[in-house]
């Protein structure tokens, strides 16, 4: 069984710094705020390994996702 990954995006924590979306574009964006939007919790699993990458990019810690 494949099991999907699942992220989560605290936007109350978010610090706008932007990096998600420089790494996993297709994943994240920003509002005119320049706070996270998540465009999707179960990414393509080709998009997996850079959704991982912008989640430990977060310098602020909104991001995190379960396996
Ligand atoms: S990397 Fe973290 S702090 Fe920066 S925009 Fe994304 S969620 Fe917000």
């Amino acid at each position: 069984m494949v099991t999907a990954m699942k992220i989560r995006a605290d936007r109350d924590v978010c610090i706008g710094a932007g990096l998600c979306l420089m790494t996993a574009e297709e994943v994240f964006d920003q509002d005119d705020d320049g706070v996270v939007v998540l465009l999707t919790p179960t990414p393509a699993p080709e998009l997996e390994e850079k959704a991982r990458r912008a989640v430990r990019s977060c310098p602020s810690g909104a991001l995190s996702m379960e396996e």
